[in-house]
This record gives C-alpha cells, structure tokens and sequence, in this order.
C-alpha cells in the first residue's frame, strides 16, 4: 500500500466532518463567504478520493484523473481565496466560474508538460498553490473593519496562509534539488511535509468555522445560527444604547422642566396671596360684589394652575417606587388636567367614564406614568388615522377584584403582525419610536401584580386595558 494513503484517508475523514459540521450549523442561512468555504471543502474532498483511487488503483493512474486532481485542488484554494475576499466585498459568482476556466486550462498545461519533464507538474502546480495562497495572506492581511481585523482567528488564517506559501515555494525549490517533494515519490522528509501540509490546511478549517462563530458583520448584522446569540446580544447593546442616549435627553429636558415649574411656583403662590388680600380688602364694601366674582375665578384658575405645576413636580421627582393605598380616580384625574391641554389642541374629543373609584396598592405617579404612554400613543394613532372622528375615551370600572382601567382611541388600530409582539421591548412600527413605552407600563404594572392587554376595536381603533388588584380586607 502506497504510504500516502492512511495521511489522506485521515485528511478526507477530517475535511468531510468540517464540512458536515460547517453545513448542518449553517443549513439554508450559509453567505456567500460560507458557501465559499464550503466549496472548498467539498472540492478538497474529492480530490482526495481522487487521490486515493489513483494511489491504489493502478487503473486510475490516468493524465484525465491526474488532471481533474490538479484542478480540484487548485478550485480548493481559490474558493478559499473567494471565501475570504467576499468577507468585506461582493464577488460575482461569474468570477469564481472564470477563475475556474483559468485553473482548467493552467492544469492542461500541466498535464502537457508532463511527458517531456515528469518533474515539471511539480513545479508549476506548486507555483500556482504559491500565487493563489500569497493572493489569500494579502486578502487576509488587507482586512480593513477593525472588528474583524482583530479577530483572533482572522490572524490564524493569515498566518496559516504564510504557512501554506511557504510549503508551495519549498516544493517549487525541490524541483531545483534532487529530492523532489512529490507524493508520487515518497520519502520519509515528503511525509513528514505533507502531514505537516494537511494540519496546516485542518487548522485553517477549524479557524474559519470559529472566526464565523466569534465574528458578526457590523454592516449588515448577519445573523447566522453561528454567531446568532452573539449577533443578538450586539443589536440589543445598539438598541440599548439608543435608548440611553434618548433618556439621557429626556433626563435633561426633565431637569429643565423641574427648574422651570419651580420658578412658575413662586410668583404663583404670590400672585394667589394678593388675590386673597384684596378679596378681603373688596369684600368690606357690598358694591364690590361683580369685582369679587372675577377675583374668585382668576383665585380658581390660580388653584388649577398651581396643582398642575404640583403634578408636573411630582412626576418630574419621582424616582423609585413608592407603594401607598391610593384612589384610581383622583390619580386620573391628576394627569389628565397635564393631558387636556394637548388633546384640546389637537382637537381630540376626550370621554371620561367612571363607573367607580377603585382602591388599589400602588405607586400613583408609576401609574401616572403608564396612563401618559397610553394616552401619547392614542394621541400619535389618531393624528394617523384618516378617520373623521377624533376621540379618546377612558374607563375605570371594577371587576371580581380587579381595578380595570382602559383608554381606547378612534385612531388607525394596531398593526396585526405587531399585535402579538407590542409589549417587548424595542418594537416599534413608529419611523421615530423607540419601542419602549408599553414595553415600561408592563413592567410598572407587574411590578403592581397587574397585567396589561390590547385589541382592536370593531369600531376601528385601539383599546388599552389594564388591571390592577383592589386592596384586599387582608391589606387593609
Ligand atoms: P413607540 O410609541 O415608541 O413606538 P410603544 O412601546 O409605546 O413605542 O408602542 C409600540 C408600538 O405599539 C407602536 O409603535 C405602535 O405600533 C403600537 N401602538 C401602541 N399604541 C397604539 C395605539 N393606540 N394604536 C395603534 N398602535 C399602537
């Protein structure tokens, strides 16, 4: 038996597990760098089995068998080549097919030269391995993302690839000497290099599945079943990172409104105390009556004014959860004198429908806060909706031992397929929508042992509903 062959029997054994391994981890979601590879191993592949036969078959020995090795070999190593130049680039298949064209006609050329110089497919096959695995490094090496420039497994292959050059150029030197490094000719130093070779090529193999495993494309996020736990943990990084920096405005603006409704409060309280001296003052005399009667409405207004400004404090200060026996309706009725304004503008009919005042356990400007994402979102669905009427209606009811409060809206609906994910976070069907608010009043209301729930009017439109339970005879 030609002493070749257990080395390559182990070679074809190693490259078709890569491949399995390679194909199965990637099915149907393989890129066009991936397929590459994987040409490569399915080609390396067969010209082993070539290998092999015409090792232990004399009758395979044929210039037709040794010919489609050569071209097998070297369509190997310039898929490999594609593999990593479509890593940052495009490549046209077309070009991939040319090359192959050009390997053919380099290997008939080979299989030409054989019979005047046995010793020369030697040396131009080897020149050919030594241009194509050159041609590689310099791809390798020429990386620009810094990402994948770094990667560890990227410098693997670059040296792997200097490696392999070396090999091809020692091969194109044996030509010179009198040991030639051929299979064909087995001496115990050709061995010992070919195994060397084909660690090499298994190592390249094993670089090129952890480099897809450890590396994801930042340009297009790729997300194969390799690298997808990773390739999520970055978008939701991303995600969380946007989120932050618009925090991080909506802080700053909070910051801002907190200062201006602490200067509004203090002429305010003033302006009020005048008033109630010069109420006092005005009322010593009967015929100041009609002055009275204005004075008490700018005195009613003021009292509106200053509890808005209160509200707006509160909301603004509000930090951590603090849980207190609290009545649903005064909490509604706190945001919506912030919320009236707007929808006033905006031309929104606004239904309040208390059917009851509930008594739950609760942190009322977390629930506030819950009521402002379903009452802006209403507001943002109406303005695009096509529909002529603009309303928003909210109910408080009781139900078993549930607080229910919904807010429904006569604006354009809920996307169906966004219905099932709405309340995770980051989705959003908004061009500017961060994704965030429901997913924030699901957590608040969890946070209260209540649960959250959408649909779709027949109607046209949304309802919110959300429950909360009453304060129980234990609690109290
Ligand atoms: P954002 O408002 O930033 O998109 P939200 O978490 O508040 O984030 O809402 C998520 C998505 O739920 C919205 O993008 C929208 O598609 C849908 N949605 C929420 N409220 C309504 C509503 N009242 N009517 C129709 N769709 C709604």
């Amino acid at each position: 038996m030609h002493s070749f062959i257990p080395l390559l029997v182990l070679y074809a054994l190693i490259t078709l597990a890569s491949a399995c391994t390679f194909y199965l981890s990637f099915r149907k979601h393989v890129d066009i760098s991936g397929r590459y590879f994987l040409t490569a191993e399915l080609a390396t592949l067969a010209m082993l089995m070539l290998l092999i036969l015409s090792y232990s078959m004399a009758s395979m020995n044929q210039p037709s068998m040794l010919w489609l090795a050569n071209v097998l070999a070297l369509a190997a190593d310039m898929a490999i080549l594609f593999s990593m130049y479509s890593l940052e680039r495009t490549v046209k298949f077309r070009q991939y097919l040319l090359a192959l064209v050009f390997i053919m006609a380099y290997c008939l050329v080979i299989e030409l030269l054989r019979t005047p110089d046995p010793k020369s497919p030697v040396l131009i096959y080897s020149i050919g391995t030594f241009v194509i695995a050159c041609w590689t490094g310099f791809i390798s090496f020429s990386i620009k993302d810094p990402e994948l420039r770094n990667n560890p497994f990227i410098k693997c292959i670059k040296w792997t690839q200097v490696a392999i050059a070396a090999f091809a150029l020692l091969r194109v030197a044996s030509y010179f000497s009198s040991d030639l490094i051929t299979p064909r000719q087995p001496s115990n130093l050709t061995t010992i290099l070919f195994a060397t070779y084909s660690a090499l090529a298994i190592f390249r193999y094993i670089s090129y599945q952890s480099l897809r495993i450890s590396w994801v494309n930042p340009k297009v996020m790729d997300i194969n079943p390799l690298n997808r736990n990773l390739a999520l943990t970055i978008m939701e990084k991303d995600n969380l990172l946007r989120g932050l920096i618009s925090s991080n405005r909506v802080l700053g603006i909070s910051a801002l409104s907190n200062s201006l409704a602490h200067q509004i409060s203090q002429p305010l309280t003033a302006i009020s105390l005048q008033a109630e001296t010069l109420k006092r003052e005005l009322s010593k005399d009967e015929a100041n009556k009609p002055h009275l009667l204005v004075l008490d409405k700018i005195s009613n207004q003021l009292n509106k004014l200053s509890q808005l400004v209160k509200n707006l404090r509160k909301l603004f200060n509000s930090r951590n959860y603090h849980f207190n026996e609290v009545e649903l309706q005064p909490v509604c009725d706190e945001i919506l004198e912030i919320i009236k304004p707007s929808l006033k503008s905006k031309k929104i009919r606004f239904v309040k429908q208390f059917t009851s005042n509930p008594r739950v356990l609760a942190d009322s400007i977390q629930l506030q806060q819950v009521l402002i994402n379903l009452f802006n979102n209403a507001i943002d669905a109406i303005e695009h909706s096509t529909s002529a009427v603009k309303e928003i209606r909210l109910t408080i009811a009781t139900e078993d031992q549930w607080a229910v409060v919904s807010v429904e809206d006569s604006g354009c609906g809920i996307d169906e397929h966004a219905l099932p994910h709405l309340f995770e976070l980051y989705k959003t069907t908004k061009k500017d929508g961060l994704g965030i608010g429901l997913w924030l009043s699901k957590t608040i209301l969890e946070k209260h042992q209540g649960t959250i729930h959408a649909a779709n009017r027949p109607e046209g439109g949304a309802v919110f509903t959300f429950r909360i339970p009453l304060i129980s005879p234990a609690d109290e």
